[in-house]
């Protein structure tokens, strides 16, 4: 891999030498690439500990294990995520996992009954994840999340590195395949998410996830029915929040 300052040119930005460096790169030569860049002091890990989560986190432990990871914890998880995430901290020694959950004080006045999901799943989105992201991040310049471009839909042509707002997003994952996912958790050793074995290819809110066979994309079942396909913390400018 070369290094960010051998590649970039005068006519691109830090994030385009960034990306143009680290395009082909294994993901934990990308991680290492923005610690070094970033700083672990200004640098997070965002992970919902679904379904393939373990293999970001496993890669992210093996550069450093001591790097923020920031879980939104929405109040609407299911228990076996959050059983998930405490395994994964255990079996994988991550030290700074943070869990950070809605505003109350959004969540009475908006959702009081709980049932915004329903009635108005971007604005349960936008208190329950999107804004708390944005709290989560302030301390932080750069963020690295899982996303996959063999999950299809907006994150079929996600760069590797690129500029979210006034932070720079990490994509380590962009160019791996479900096999490479695969070949992670096998090398690993790592524990599969519990609802993996019921049918769950894709795991987020309880009222929000459902089933999805293997004909359909790997994240059918995330909104079914609803239109709706990303619930924002990658489609909204963390920083503009
Ligand atoms: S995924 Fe569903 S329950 Fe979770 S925050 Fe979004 S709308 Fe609300």
């Amino acid at each position: 891999m070369s290094t960010p300052a051998a590649s970039s040119s005068v006519a691109e930005t830090p994030v385009a030498a960034l990306d143009a460096a680290l395009r082909s790169a294994a993901p934990h030569q990308v991680i290492a690439a923005a610690l070094q860049a970033i700083g672990r002091e200004r640098l997070a890990v965002v992970s919902s500990f679904g379904t393939e989560s373990a293999a970001l986190l496993k890669v992210t432990a093996d550069v450093d294990p001591a790097i923020p990871v920031i879980f939104l914890d929405t109040g609407h998880m299911f228990a076996e995520t959050l059983a998930y995430r405490d395994r994964l901290i255990e079996i994988l020694g991550l030290q700074d996992v943070r869990s950070m959950k809605p505003d109350a004080a959004a969540l009475a006045r908006e959702d009081a009954d709980n049932e915004l999901w329903f009635s108005d799943p971007d604005a349960c989105c936008r208190i329950r994840k999107v804004e708390p992201l944005a709290r989560a991040l302030a301390p932080f310049a750069a963020w690295i999340n899982g996303r996959k471009r063999f999950q299809g839909g907006l994150r079929a042509a996600i760069p590797v590195v690129e500029q979210d707002g006034a932070r720079i997003k990490f994509n380590p994952f962009a160019n791996v395949t479900r096999e490479d996912i695969a070949a992670i958790y096998r090398s690993a050793n790592l524990p599969q998410h519990p609802l993996v074995a019921s049918g769950f290819r894709s795991i987020g809110c309880m009222p929000c996830t459902s089933r999805s066979d293997s004909a359909e994309d790997d994240r059918a079942g995330r909104w079914r029915g609803r239109g709706k396909t990303e619930c924002g913390i990658h489609t909204v400018t963390t920083s503009s929040v």
